[in-house]
């Protein structure tokens, strides 16, 4: 099923740096990292997640990470760790993880008076992230320090969006720290696309939302929308990509198709 997809062209670039953002929580960011992640390293691209939020959601829902004393995320933003000493492995060939850890959740404050704090992140995976194809960098529910650390250290934002009420406030909240951010610290970052989340077609106001967050942003939005389904749900208890878990969902196949679309926006992009 992997075999009709765009082929690897991007393998000699430096990598493609997607910082995951919405700073609301519960809107399917992890989700949408572990999966795209899932999906490109089918395809035999190599993807690597930062789990850049305390609640460490893709590392428990991979398997992996959480330990106490372990090594991750903070680390390599607020200590001397380097990208090979803080990176693990998941169950997919190609796609590795740099797990977060409890620390990370003081990150936000030690950042404050650090030198350099909004580019840390950035530096320490311009040093060693060639050995990736695209970086997703899955960010906390939250404007903060390490959320801003993402957007420096991106080109590309991608934000899952649930069609509910106010997504489309909570949106342009976002799109205007992003213009901040684009002035000041990172020039090149661009927004590259809004997927709709846990979207319910029963509903009027989730066809609604979608329909203003579409006229709004026209081309952004993905074609492909990813429905409220039980099984993507269940499958972080399991510690897999619900790709993994049940690739027959329709969630799944959703990811899927969100992926190959990922891909072709990938070769149209600049
Ligand atoms: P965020 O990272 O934005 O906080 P998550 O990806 O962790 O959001 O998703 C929040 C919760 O909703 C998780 O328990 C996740 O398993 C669940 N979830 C995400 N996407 C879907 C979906 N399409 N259908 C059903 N549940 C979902
Ligand atoms: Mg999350």
């Amino acid at each position: 099923m992997w075999a009709e997809w765009p082929v690897s062209a991007e393998a000699s670039r430096s990598p493609r740096t997607y910082a995951v953002v919405n700073q609301k929580g519960g809107v399917g960011k992890t989700t949408t990292a572990i999966n795209l992640a899932t999906a490109l390293a089918a395809t035999g691209r190599r993807a690597l997640v930062v789990d850049l939020d305390p609640q460490g959601n893709a590392s428990t829902g991979l398997g992996l990470g959480r330990e106490v004393g372990g090594r991750g995320t903070y680390d390599l933003i607020l200590g001397d760790a380097r990208l090979a000493d803080v990176v693990v492995g998941t169950e997919v060939e190609g796609f590795d993880l740099v797990p977060s850890s409890m620390d990370l959740s003081g990150a936000e404050i030690e950042l404050v008076s650090a030198p350099a704090r909004e580019y840390r992140l950035r530096d320490s995976l311009a040093r060693a992230a060639c050995a990736y194809d695209y970086v997703l960098i899955d960010c906390p529910p939250a404007l903060n320090l390490l959320t801003l650390n993402a957007l420096v250290a991106a080109r590309g934002i991608l934000v899952p969006l649930q069609a509910e009420f106010l997504a489309l406030e909570g949106l342009v909240h976002l799109l205007r720290t992003v213009d901040r951010v684009l002035e000041r610290l990172n020039p090149a970052l661009a927004l590259r696309g809004i997927v709709l989340t846990m979207v319910d077609r029963r509903h009027n106001l989730s066809n609604q939302v979608e329909a203003d967050v579409r006229a709004h942003f026209g081309d952004l939005v993905y074609g492909t929308s990813i429905p409220r389904n039980v099984r993507v749900s269940e499958a972080p208890s399991h510690g897999k990509p619900v790709i993994l878990y049940d690739l027959g969902a329709a969630g799944a196949q959703a990811y899927v198709r969100m992926a190959a679309e990922f891909l072709r926006r990938e070769e149209q992009a600049p």
